[in-house]
């Protein structure tokens, strides 16, 4: 059992983003480059081992988020790295929080 979950994922192809409303309310953030370079595939835990750095190509695209029960979702950039899974916790450290702005919540 994992401390968080996310309630809603979108991706902000405009910005290249991805952002994740948490159903504790936070909501938070990350760039696609970041995110590729936090990914844990196969091959990037191979790079990772040899030493190699993870630099995400210029203009890299997030073309899918598979889930992945309720565990986390499966990232898919458009470099051919599709394994990465990205379990919630992992999100949760790696996104950065933004202001939400809460309809009906202003006084
Ligand atoms: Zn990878």
């Amino acid at each position: 059992m994992q401390t968080h979950q996310a309630l809603c994922i979108t991706v902000e192809s405009q910005s290249g983003s991805l952002v994740i409303d948490w159903t504790d309310g936070l909501r938070s953030q990350a760039g696609f480059a970041a995110l590729r370079e936090a990914c844990r595939c196969g091959r990037c835990r191979g790079a990772i081992a040899r030493g190699e750095s993870q630099r995400a190509a210029e203009g890299l695209a997030l073309t899918r988020v598979e889930p992945v029960g309720d565990y986390g979702v499966c990232l898919h950039f458009d470099d051919g790295h599709d394994r990465g899974i990205y379990p919630w916790d992992y999100l949760r450290e790696l996104l950065i929080p933004v202001p939400v702005a809460r309809p009906g919540a202003a006084a």
